[in-house]
């Protein structure tokens, strides 16, 4: 149903039916449904106005018909191409949790194609030739990088923190320090995680200071596990103290219970040389004595999407026989490029086998050299644009590091309406995020790969063109909203 035209402008937009009754909508009529087909018609009917009442198309009935129909073709096409795409990361948020956090290396996902194309040994034991279980794929590389006893991999950190308290705390006490009673992003608070459990919750200490004694004083016979979670994603700095994980070690092993950590963030290199502070690693919780720590596979590790357990043999047997396993257990994909990620470090080649690591560690100098050529291949190709390469300041995301700033160098462009730039940089063939300060898009060049500095230059050029001919840039945007966890 038309709604009668009240700008005069809007008469020569022509009837659904007319677009309908086209060779273009029969082409399409055998590959989508009739109800789909009308969408689409409706779509490319409120485009149409759209750009009649704004100026930037004109014709009559027959004309616009004709306009319509062909962009039902490519609206069609639009509409079955792919949602997840590849984009250029140009804000230089190593692990942006809203691009996919880690990106994962050539050698990693050979491996994901090569156990993945065919059947592959996922939960078989080949010298036994008998079923095994999917741990053990990642188990001696635990063992190796982590100094694990055994390894249990789940989805993500979240759903680790989620089924190691289930399995040792519900219906039980769970003891956490008000000092670490965060929110990790994404609707995952300790307190809420605790109560899903089934566990009670039983907070000790303040918000700056918790001792040993406090948690002490609050065990009793139902005390299910005592929790320590890392502060990843803000600082606590001035009046400050907390219970050492040794001291908590102990004060468990002398009650009989089990001290389990959520360190999130996963570390494995030392941070300290990325002129960070140092980051608590698993190996260092474990070697403490803790009875399971939680990881994420795809923060500082810089691996697929996953949650890693790792710890002591008797409390993961216990972990692996509740329910729940089973109902967050990863598949071959993941397990497949987190034994690839493990094995990089094994073999001590972080540094070049993993993009997050990799880029973490980009020297200052390194950084520089890269901008001076992406702006290079910006000005060759784009005449008019006021192209400079400035220092910045990027950050590590993924809700890792809070307080380290890495010192890094970007490409400013400026001189065109910065807003509408931005906007064409994400809607064009390849989507480039980069992010506007003081009046100028700017584009941080450690997270865009050697490889992508053509593609980028190319990307910035064509955006810029399009915003200073038509003054907009259109197309399904992804959100822009920034890294929040
Ligand atoms: C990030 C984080 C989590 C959640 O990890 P996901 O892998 O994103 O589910 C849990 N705990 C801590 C301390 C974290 O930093």
């Amino acid at each position: 149903m038309e709604r009668p035209a009240t700008d005069p402008r809007l008469r020569a937009i022509p009837p659904a039916h007319a677009i309908l009754a086209s060779d273009e909508a029969r082409s399409l009529e055998v590959s989508l449904s009739r109800d789909a087909l009308r969408g689409l018609v409706r779509e490319v009917l409120a485009s149409l106005r759209a750009r009649v009442l704004d100026g930037s198309i004109e014709g009559d009935r027959e004309a616009l018909t004709r306009l319509a129909a062909q962009e039902l073709i490519v609206f069609a096409r639009r509409a079955r191409a792919s949602r997840l795409r590849r984009v250029i990361n140009a804000t230089g948020v190593v692990l942006h949790t809203n691009l996919g956090r880690a990106p994962l290396g050539r050698e990693v996902m050979e491996r994901v194609t090569e156990a993945s194309l065919g059947y592959s040994t996922l939960e078989y034991d080949l010298a036994r030739g008998e079923r095994g279980h999917r741990d053990a794929v990642i188990a001696p590389l635990a063992a190796e990088v982590f100094g694990a006893e055994d390894v249990v991999v789940v989805n993500n950190c979240a759903a680790a923190v989620l089924l190691v308290a289930t399995a040792l705390a519900a219906g039980r006490e769970v003891i956490v320090s008000r000092g670490e009673l965060v929110e990790i992003g994404g609707g995952f608070r300790i307190p809420e995680v605790i109560a899903a459990c089934g566990a009670k919750l039983v907070e000790v200490g303040t918000t700056n200071r918790t001792r040993t004694a406090d948690y002490e004083r609050a065990i009793n016979p139902a005390t299910g596990a005592i929790l320590k979670v890392h502060r990843s994603n803000f600082g606590l700095v001035g009046f400050t103290e907390s219970a050492s994980i040794e001291s908590l070690v102990a004060l468990g092993r002398n009650h009989g219970v089990p001290v389990i950590e959520d360190l999130g963030s996963g570390a494995m290199v030392d941070t300290e040389r990325f002129g960070i502070a140092h980051e608590p690693t698993a190996r260092e919780s474990l070697a403490a004595g803790v009875d399971a720590v939680m990881v994420s596979g795809d923060k500082l590790l810089g691996g697929p999407q996953a949650g890693i357990i790792a710890g002591r043999r008797e409390v993961l047997a216990k972990v692996r026989r509740h329910p729940l396993t089973r109902a967050l257990r990863p598949g071959r994909l993941v397990l497949a490029a987190l034994e690839a990620t493990l094995k990089v470090y094994a073999e001590g080649r972080a540094h070049e086998a993993i993009p997050a690591v990799a880029m973490l560690s980009l020297a200052p100098e390194k950084l520089h050299e890269r901008a001076e050529r992406l702006a290079q291949a910006v000005r060759a190709r784009g005449a008019g644009l006021t192209v400079s390469v400035v220092a910045t300041e990027g950050r590590a995301g993924g809700g890792t590091l809070p307080q380290a700033v890495l010192r890094s160098s970007a490409v400013r462009v400026a001189g065109i309406p910065a807003t509408g730039f931005e906007r064409a940089l994400r809607s064009g063939d390849v989507a480039v995020v980069a992010r506007i300060e003081d009046g100028a898009v700017l584009f941080d060049v450690r997270t865009i790969g050697e490889d992508e500095l053509d593609e980028a230059a190319r990307a910035i050029v064509a955006a810029a063109a399009g915003v200073t001919d038509t003054g907009h840039g259109r197309g399904e945007a992804i959100e822009a909203a920034p890294d929040t966890d």
